[in-house]
């Protein structure tokens, strides 16, 4: 399969390529030529499959030409060796938890696909120059990215984070790992961090010296096996007769995951409708809504990993549907909450039902109840994180303690390492060439 770029000025690519360079030298995203349409067959048997086994049928119908089938089933297995979410009902809601990861965030998964997908072609064409990965975070990119890279040969991460702006668990999810991650602690914002990143990618003579990508869901391999998790929750619903009619929620901020649940419903998966969560960050609604798309800055709330005011993943969403405005409209709905709605849901849920909704999954509760389903129709949202990776907000939200999972626990017992550095790009740049 070849890949195009979604502004259309740079050369088909190969998978191999694409997942090396992430972006395309015209600044555009890469798109697969065609999106494999699966047999009819194949989703009347999803619900008699595990987990391993859907995900292994997805990934071979993008990848399976492009690389060994056996080599890409056991990146697959590799890559979801945790517990499967299960999809949970609570008053006629459906919910599935996407944090089973090491880290407990749903960026896991793609964070070690990608790694291993991008481990798999570096030893295959054997290349020898290191592969540097550069990620800017505001907390749980980094740590998935982090985590999801540890020990694959031929690659070094370094993890731009802002110094003070993270929170401690999150901090020692990519501080405290050593071999080939390297955590940059940046006396600044995190627009700073994500600043010094874009200009290393525009620098010539860096990129030159070293080969540099990115790890966050412009690269194909990291936003693509999220379709997984849309196979599986069908699967899962078909199993409990509730697979007809369905609509899922998907909390938003760079459009990755939900991008991916528009791949598998054009794969043939019988989605009816999604809907986009978002929180104050609303340009996507107003796109929904107007069909004129302005980015604006982002503003801080309470669900930070949406916090995003010009979503990366759109362009895909527009090249999937030839730009028609009303096609994107028909299909997905967009609602957006601010802190207060954010805060007062997960309060009203935990009285109700004693669930513990996380600010990003209180949006996706909230945005399939302001939808209002008719009946016969089932709703499931996704929930995006471990309400532990929210502590501070939890506790204050409710009023009471929240429990630190022994996963995120013992994070906290390695020993801090990182490298300090300013905000200025020349710093940054030598550091860099000092390194290659
Ligand atoms: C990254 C993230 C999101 C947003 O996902 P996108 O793919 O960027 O839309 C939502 N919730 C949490 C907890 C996240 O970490």
């Amino acid at each position: 399969m070849q890949y195009y770029s979604t502004n259309k000025q740079s050369p088909v690519a190969s998978l191999e390529e694409v997942v090396i360079r992430s972006l395309a030298n015209d600044k555009g995203l890469y798109m697969p030529e065609h999106i494999p349409v699966l047999d009819k067959d194949v989703f009347r048997s999803l619900k008699d499959m595990s987990f391993h086994e859907v995900a292994d049928v997805v990934a071979q119908a993008f990848f399976g030409d492009d690389m060994e089938p056996d080599a890409l089933t056991a990146i697959v297995k590799d890559t979801l060796s945790f517990d499967t979410p299960v999809v949970q009902v609570h008053d006629g809601v459906f919910s599935l938890e996407l944090f089973h990861g090491p880290t407990l965030a749903f960026k896991d998964v793609g964070a070690r696909f990608m790694a291993r997908m991008l481990g798999y072609f570096i030893r295959k064409k054997g290349i020898e120059q290191t592969v540097n990965v550069l990620v800017a975070t505001s907390g749980d990119t980094g740590s998935a990215v982090a985590n999801g890279f540890l020990g694959i040969p031929g690659i070094h991460v370094f993890v731009l984070y802002p110094k003070g702006k993270v929170s401690p668990i999150q901090e020692c999810q990519f501080t405290t790992l050593g071999q080939n991650i390297t955590a940059l602690e940046i006396d600044g914002v995190f627009d700073d961090c994500q600043a010094l990143v874009k200009a290393a990618f525009l620098d010539k003579e860096l990129n030159r010296c070293m080969q540099l990508t990115s790890a966050n869901s412009i690269n194909v391999a990291r936003f693509l096996p999220q379709a997984f998790y849309y196979f599986n929750a069908y699967a899962q619903l078909d199993r409990m007769g509730q697979a007809k009619h369905l609509t899922v929620c998907v909390p938003s901020g760079n459009f990755g995951n939900l991008t991916a649940g528009l791949f598998a419903y054009r794969m043939g998966l019988p989605v009816e409708h999604f809907i986009a969560a978002n929180n104050r960050n609303d340009v996507f609604c107003d796109y929904i809504q107007t069909g004129v798309y302005t980015p604006r800055p982002s503003v801080a709330t309470l669900a930070n990993a949406m916090d995003v005011g010009d979503p990366s993943n759109f362009a895909r969403i527009l090249d999937m549907f030839g730009h028609d405005h009303a096609a994107i409209a028909q299909l997905i709905s967009g609602y957006h909450y601010t802190d207060d709605e954010i805060s007062a849901t997960i309060r009203a849920v935990y009285a109700a039902y004693g669930y513990m909704l996380e600010p990003h999954g209180a949006c996706g509760y909230q945005a399939l109840m302001q939808h209002r389903l008719a009946p016969g129709e089932t709703g499931l949202f996704l929930e995006t994180a471990h309400p532990a990776k929210f502590r501070e907000t939890m506790e204050q939200t409710l009023n009471m303690e929240i429990a630190i999972p022994s996963r995120l626990q013992a994070f906290m017992d390695g020993k801090k390492q990182s490298v300090m550095l300013d905000k200025g790009f020349a710093g940054f740049r030598s550091f860099l060439l000092d390194v290659s």
